[in-house]
Formats: structure tokens, C-alpha cells, sequence
């Protein structure tokens, strides 16, 4: 495919001046899937830590007008030399990589294109990146690799069994990039996120899935009369109101843990995973009571069955981010993520 630009109405990522003053041009980040959820929000805390962000995105799931902090580039993840390509015109010096297909009730009935996209994918983006001598990649891992923990919070060293295929599609690409790391050809992080929930605060960018299937936009869309109820999808598990309790962590915190991680990269930091979260977790029904609090309107439920494959509770030990990547969630609460997705909907 072609190469196509949108700078559009983002002013990219801005030169860099040292401490003599001397006015570098920002440096080149390539990002794949950059015009979705996360993606999106990555490319924007780039631009306003001085990378240009240069995106790579199939368009299946991204979004024209979410490109706006630098070039876009349409492509797919099993196009190497398209990626070499770009890699090299935009002397790209590190990677972000998002792209990959995330339905887990979808990875269960169709696991091949999981493999394909997310697996297959990111060997296809290995190559590129070694034939054009990127060695640095950050990469969006997820707390489905740790499958049904037998204890929570969940730490980095809490073993890694996903229960279906997309949590299994990430954990091959982490194991993947581990020997990448040992064989001297990467330096690589992986970061491992709990629930990604919230909006840009300013309002340039949001969560847009076709189909949704996430909770805390479901809940708005039922506050909003866009669909007539959420459905809680089991209440007779082992947590104190019978719902599933998740760590749901704002898009702009994880967008900001993406520059970090990328700093301590390029500063030479060791290739590892970190999670991200907020230590702090929520029930399906406490989610459905903030956005009643935040839009101030009634959200009708429906109580379901259990979805299959959802683990009771996923709250994350996110200390490691901490201490090494200086990392902090500034979005501490669950009213304050709710209210940015509210503002992004209505
Ligand atoms: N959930 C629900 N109703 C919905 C969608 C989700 O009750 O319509 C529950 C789901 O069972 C899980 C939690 O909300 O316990 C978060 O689900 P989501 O799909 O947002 O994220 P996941 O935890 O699967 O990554």
C-alpha cells in the first residue's frame, strides 16, 4: 500500500533543544496501531515529550481522524518491507507496538487469526526492525497473560497462564522479544496493562470500538438511552457484591507509561515487564454506580450469566513501574477516569 500523510491539525512532536541550546529535530518513534484506543493516546504523550510519533495502522480498527501528532503510514503488520521502508524514511529510532486484534470472546472462536495477526505480526515487525538496525521496541502486553490468578495483587513474577487465545497470542510475542533480548538483537519492555478505560481530558481523542464490548463504555451508551441496559455478566462470584472486580486504568496514564518506558529504553534501561494499573480495583456494579454518580442520569441492568473465560478478580502490583519507570497514575480514581470517558460520549 501507499504511504499516505496526515499532519493534519497536530503540530507533532516538537524539536529538542540541549542544554547548549543546540535545536535537535525530535526523534522518530514508529507506531504501530497507532490509530486506535491506546495507540492514539500514546501518539499524543509523544508529541508532548518531543517524539514525532509516525503511524503505522491497518485501519481495520483505527480511526483517519485519530492520526494527529505526526505522519501516518497505512500499511499491515505482515507487510516487512512496507515497515522496513518506513522505518528507514522516517529514521525511526525506536518502536511502539500496539497493533493486534484484542477480542477475547472473538480469540476464542477464531484463535488462527489471533495467531496471525498478533504472533505472525510481530515476527513480520522483527524482521523489518532488524533489517533497518532498530533495536528498541516497547510493547503493549496485557494482564491476560496471567490468565485466572491464584492470588492478587498480581506482580510481574506472578506465573503467566493465559486461559484463552489472545492472552496466549501475548505472551508468545513477550517470550518471543525475550529471546530477541538474549540473542543481543532487542532491547525490549512489555508493558502489561489492566483494564485501559477514560478519555483524553481535552477531549481530542476517545475509546471507539466496532463492536464494543468493553464495560464502562456500555454503561455510558445505557446511561445515555443508546442502548436500553447493561447487562452484568455474572453475580454470584467470590467478591463482596457478587460481580467481577477489575483495575481499570486511565488511556493517559498508560499513554504516559509508554514514554517512560521509551526513555528508559533509550537511556539504556534492561529489557523487562511491568504492569499497569492502579493497585486499586472495582466492581462491575461500582462501575455502573460512577457513571450514575458522573452523568447524574439512571443506567438500567440486566443481570446475566457469567461470561465465559472472566477471571473473578484482576487487580495489578503496579510497584515495579514505579520505582523504575518513575511512573504514576495521575487518574486515581474511578470517578475521575468514569467522568473523561462520560465527557468523550456525550
Ligand atoms: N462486563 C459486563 N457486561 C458487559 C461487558 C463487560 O458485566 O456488557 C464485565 C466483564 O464480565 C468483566 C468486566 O465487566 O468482568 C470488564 O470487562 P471488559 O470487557 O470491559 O474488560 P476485560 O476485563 O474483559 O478486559
Amino acid at each position: 500500500m501507499d504511504l499516505f500523510l496526515t499532519c493534519g491539525r497536530g503540530t507533532g512532536g516538537l524539536p529538542v533543544s540541549d542544554s547548549l541550546g543546540i535545536v535537535e529535530p525530535a526523534r522518530s518513534i514508529l507506531v504501530t496501531g497507532g490509530a486506535g484506543y491506546v495507540g492514539s493516546h500514546a501518539c499524543k504523550a509523544l508529541a508532548a515529550a518531543g517524539y514525532t510519533p509516525v503511524v503505522f495502522d491497518n485501519f481495520e480498527n483505527g480511526h483517519d481522524w485519530a492520526v494527529r501528532w505526526g505522519p501516518g503510514v497505512v500499511g499491515d503488520l505482515a507487510d516487512t518491507v512496507l515497515l522496513a521502508r518506513t522505518i528507514a524514511e522516517h529514521d525511526v529510532v525506536a518502536v511502539l507496538h500496539f497493533a493486534a486484534h484484542a477480542y477475547v470472546g472473538e480469540s476464542m472462536v477464531d484463535p488462527g487469526k489471533y495467531y496471525r495477526n498478533n504472533v505472525a505480526g510481530t515476527i513480520s515487525l522483527l524482521d523489518a526492525m532488524k533489517s533497518a538496525g532498530v533495536e528498541k521496541l516497547v510493547f503493549s502486553s496485557s494482564c491476560a497473560t496471567y490468565g485466572v490468578p491464584e492470588a492478587v495483587p498480581i506482580s510481574e513474577c506472578t506465573p503467566q497462564r493465559p486461559v484463552n487465545p489472545y492472552g496466549e497470542s501475548k505472551l508468545c510475542v513477550e517470550r518471543m522479544l525475550d529471546w530477541h533480548g538474549r540473542a543481543g538483537t532487542l532491547r525490549w519492555i512489555a508493558l502489561r496493562y489492566f483494564n485501559a478505560a477514560g478519555a483524553d481530558p481535552a477531549g481530542d481523542i476517545g475509546e471507539v470500538h466496532d463492536p464494543e464490548t468493553h464495560l464502562l463504555p456500555l454503561v455510558i451508551q445505557a446511561a445515555l438511552g443508546k442502548r436500553d441496559a447493561i447487562r452484568v455478566f455474572g453475580t454470584d462470584y467470590p467478591t463482596p457484591d457478587g460481580t467481577c472486580v477489575r483495575d481499570y486504568i486511565h488511556v493517559s496514564d498508560l499513554a504516559r507509561a509508554h514514554t517512560a518506558a521509551l526513555d528508559y529504553l533509550l537511556r539504556g534501561g534492561e529489557s523487562a515487564a511491568f504492569n499497569l494499573g492502579t493497585g486499586r480495583g472495582y466492581s462491575v456494579r461500582e462501575v455502573i454506580e460512577a457513571v450514575r454518580r458522573v452523568s447524574r442520569r439512571p443506567v438500567p441492568v440486566e443481570e446475566a450469566p457469567r461470561r465465559e473465560g472472566d477471571p473473578p478478580v484482576l487487580v495489578a502490583d503496579a510497584s515495579k513501574a514505579r520505582s523504575v519507570l518513575g511512573w504514576h497514575p495521575q487518574f486515581d480514581t474511578l470517578d475521575a477516569i468514569v467522568k473523561t470517558a462520560y465527557n468523550w460520549h456525550s
